[in-house]
């Protein structure tokens, strides 16, 4: 995060991802004059960046991605609405919700995942082991692993910087990259360069099978553009690895609303910017209910 953001300790609504979904999302909830916070990463969003050419969005014929992107944050400039680099690695269920992150929480009343699809699969293991040495943000953990051996699996230079404040704290800390051009890395962090084969461990975590190597670990923390949904959300209903919602996009926690690829395909810009207008509005109804029955 290259500013520190305060947030606020309540907001009626939170948008968790800052593609077209989540900036659709927000523009709905700018018009309708709520309390909300729009979330993301450092770069929104890397997938729209990477569209050569858009051929399929209304009004926009033969635009490449990046112009759009471009258009897209220029609407959001003109309506003040700003997007705040910050991942959120858990959310505890409410009302309200309770957002987790770096060094930060907060609560918000409704919340709409907009949060995309991974590419990457998830490792033998990490479902099974998590919160139980496997974990999304290594600084908020920090503590709990002084003196101790971790293993940091990074699928972009965010896991740079917590391999860093991690060295500082543990006896080891194992760095595998899965990304090209390696930024900076403390001397002390030893660097694994192999295929992973699973995380292992009973109770907790024991070891990280990488290649032929077994490596005795006590952490593993992985980062990863989109964090698997249903880690970040436990209980989260899924059906065929997305998100199961229903036509006003809701998920089966209520006051928790999907929209864009994460609820499935098709992995469209213009599904996913109805999805996101839509998954506002109706959140936006769920809060007022909420407020009204206060
Ligand atoms: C090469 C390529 C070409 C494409 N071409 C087309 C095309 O021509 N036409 C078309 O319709 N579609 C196209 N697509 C698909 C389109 O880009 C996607 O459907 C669209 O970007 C989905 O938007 P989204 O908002 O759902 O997710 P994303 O764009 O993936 O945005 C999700 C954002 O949420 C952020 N995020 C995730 N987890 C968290 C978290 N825990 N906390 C905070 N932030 C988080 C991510 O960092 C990301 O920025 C293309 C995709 C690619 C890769």
């Amino acid at each position: 995060m290259s500013k520190t953001f305060t947030f606020k300790s309540h907001y009626e609504l939170a948008i968790v991802g800052c593609g077209t979904a989540g900036m659709a999302a927000a523009i709905n909830a700018k018009i309708r004059n709520k309390n909300f916070i729009l979330l993301g990463s450092e770069f929104c969003s890397p997938k729209l960046a990477k569209a050569p050419q858009v051929d399929n969005f209304l009004g926009f014929p033969e635009i490449e991605g990046e112009e759009l992107r471009q258009r897209f944050f220029n609407h959001l400039k003109e309506m003040g609405i700003e997007i705040v680099p910050w991942k959120v690695t858990n959310i505890y269920p409410g009302p309200p919700f309770t957002l987790v992150g770096k060094d930060q929480s907060f609560e918000a009343d409704g919340v709409i995942l907009a949060t995309g699809v991974s590419t990457q699969k998830l490792v033998p293991g990490e479902a099974e082991l998590l919160g139980r040495g496997v974990g999304y943000c290594a600084t908020c953990d920090g503590p709990l692993y002084k003196g101790k051996t971790v293993a940091i699996i990074a699928y972009d230079r965010e896991g740079e910087a917590e391999a860093n404040f991690m060295a500082d704290i543990c006896s080891v800390v194992y760095y595998i990259p899965f990304y090209k051009k390696i930024g900076h890395l403390d001397e002390r962090i030893i660097q694994k360069k192999d295929k992973i084969k699973s995380i292992k461990g009973s109770q907790k975590v024991e070891a990280l099978i990488l290649g032929a190597e077994e490596l005795k670990v006590d952490g593993v923390f992985l980062f990863r553009e989109n964090l698997p949904a249903e880690q970040l959300v436990l209980d989260l209903r899924m059906e065929k690895g997305a998100i199961a919602v229903n036509h006003q996009l809701e998920t089966n926690i209520p006051g928790l609303y999907a929209a864009g690829d994460c609820t499935g395909q098709p992995y469209q810009l213009l599904k996913a910017a109805g999805e996101g207008g839509t998954a506002a509005l109706n959140a936006i109804k769920y809060l007022d209910t909420l407020q009204e029955n206060k």
